[in-house]
């Protein structure tokens, strides 16, 4: 079964003073509204701009390098060095692969040149790695025992629009951060391995899920990555994500001439139309945090004068978490059931997979916001991946939108027997729950209204400027991940920080 696919976006409280409307409403014939007094929170999406001012969408080309303290115990410069030596390569690199997209399990350009350039670089690269034809590992160890960083490289685009998910820039950021910690390790004699992963089929297919199930993440101490994302200038998102299930439901009812004897039919379309109007009813009473969206498959045999005998619709559920996931998962399914009550209908249910939400380590990436029961509450732990982002005048935020990709999360097996009970799935595949992980998102210049997988985010994928942003996050996930491999303390932390 296919999986609900791709990178998700997760919302949050903004706060927000005077909001503008979009350019892209037109609004001529109302007066402009003054919102003043205190400052006041806005409930917005993760691609929604309507409230904010375009001049911040676009990230900056002027940022300096950051200064670093003579003092320190190492050369924090190597890192960024690297990177910037390496740039124009992955710049490259990255449109190549952005002008030749390709789906899931079929990204056989992009698995040739980033295993070509992976070697290029000094690594040893196993491709087609565990036996799935386009992924891939690329590894160098310096020095005898020491830690293992992980870090994940997408490739997969999406069927129409291409690289509208901007996984070109994850691809390059995955061999820029594997690259720079290579040249740290050597800089500095720092014993320990760095394994970047060719991790195929995120936008469907959990391509992550399996390399996990086959051991690809088995020698990781930690894993990095990370994804694009609409956003505000100069930010990158250390966020959960929601927990999402897939609901498959088909209807079977009895046809008949809809004119002539329309009471020897059930309507199984009317079933779907009921399902669809009372998911609508149900989406007044729940939580703004939740979120149900789905469709009804087409069906080219329906005839206007046969009652439909047979319909499909495929749903999508989301909540924070797993519990709150449970409980608003049955509400819909009581949707559904309702349907085929009233129509007489017989109703098959299949749930696909499930994906709970994304756990960033507090260490490495400093902010945890909690969406339960929509209080935002920021633990600062260490704060590593933030405090280097500093360096770069880029703000690690809790309040901003943020893509993640769905198979980097925790995954449930998939289920296809009628009314399962979610909790009571075994987990199967779970990189941020099995290893201490960081994904932060980060901003990309886009357009009003042009998010992860529209077109115009596939144009801004290809711009100067989020090659650019891509660049900074590498550098901070670098960072970030060689100071795992060589603070001991640093590392205990990370360890102590991650759920048992
Ligand atoms: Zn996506
Ligand atoms: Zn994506």
């Amino acid at each position: 079964m296919s999986t609900p696919g791709g990178c998700f976006s997760w919302f949050s409280w903004s706060k927000s003073r005077n909001p503008k409307p979009s350019p892209t409403l037109q609004q001529p014939s109302l007066p402009s509204v003054e919102h003043k007094g205190p400052e006041r929170r806005q409930y917005i999406t993760a691609c929604d701009h309507s409230l904010s001012d375009p001049t911040t969408w676009w990230l900056s080309t002027d940022i300096s390098p950051p200064a670093y303290n003579s003092s320190e115990s190492f050369d924090a410069q190597v890192i960024d060095l690297k990177v910037d030596e390496i740039d124009s390569q992955l710049r490259s690199l990255s449109m190549r692969i952005h002008a030749h997209p390709e789906l899931g399990f079929a990204e056989v350009f992009a698995h040739e040149i980033l295993t070509e350039f992976m070697t290029a670089h000094g690594f040893t690269v196993t491709k087609s790695y565990l036996g799935i034809a386009t992924a891939f590992r690329a590894e160098y160890t310096h020095g005898k025992g020491g830690r293992v960083v992980g870090v994940n490289s997408e490739y997969d685009a999406l069927k129409g629009i291409g690289h509208a998910c901007g996984h070109n820039l994850i691809a390059v950021s995955g061999c820029g951060v594997a690259i720079a910690i290579k040249a740290a390790l050597e800089a500095h004699n720092v014993a320990g391995t760095v394994v970047l992963l060719g991790t195929p089929a995120e936008e469907g297919g959990g391509g992550k899920v399996i390399l996990l199930e086959k051991g690809g993440y088995a020698d990781m101490d930690l894993c990095l990555m990370c994804h694009p994302n609409p956003g505000p200038i100069n930010s990158v998102g250390v966020a959960t994500s929601t927990a999402l299930q897939q609901l498959d439901v088909e209807y079977f009812g009895q046809n008949a001439h809809a004119a002539a004897a329309p009471w020897e039919g059930r309507n199984a379309l009317d079933a779907a139309f009921l399902a669809y109007g009372s998911i609508s009813v149900l989406r007044q009473q729940m939580r703004p945090d939740h979120r149900v969206h789905g469709i009804i498959t087409s069906n080219e045999e329906w005839l206007p004068n046969v009652i439909p005998d047979h319909a499909k619709m495929q749903w999508v559920a989301r909540a924070p978490n797993a519990s709150d996931l449970a409980l608003f998962v049955e509400r819909v399914k009581n949707c559904l059931q309702a349907a085929a009550l009233a129509t007489s209908c017989e109703m098959k249910l299949t749930l696909g997979q499930a994906y709970l939400d994304l756990r960033q380590n507090s260490v490495l990436g400093g902010y945890i916001p909690c969406l339960s029961r929509l209080l935002l509450t920021c633990f600062s732990i260490g704060a590593e991946f933030a405090d280097v982002m500093k360096r770069y005048k880029v703000s690690a935020v809790a309040e901003t939108s943020i893509s993640a990709s769905t198979d980097f999360v925790r995954s449930l097996e998939p289920h296809h027997h009628h009314y399962n009970v979610l909790t009571s799935v075994f987990p199967k595949g779970n990189v941020t729950y099995v290893l201490p992980a960081l994904h932060p998102g980060f901003a990309i210049p886009t357009e009003p209204g042009q998010g992860n997988h529209t077109a115009g985010f596939a144009k801004a994928a290809a711009s100067q400027k989020a090659h650019n942003a891509t660049m900074l996050v590498t550098k901070g996930l670098a960072h970030t991940g060689f100071r795992a491999l060589r603070d001991e303390a640093f590392f205990k932390q990370v360890k102590a920080a991650f759920p048992s």
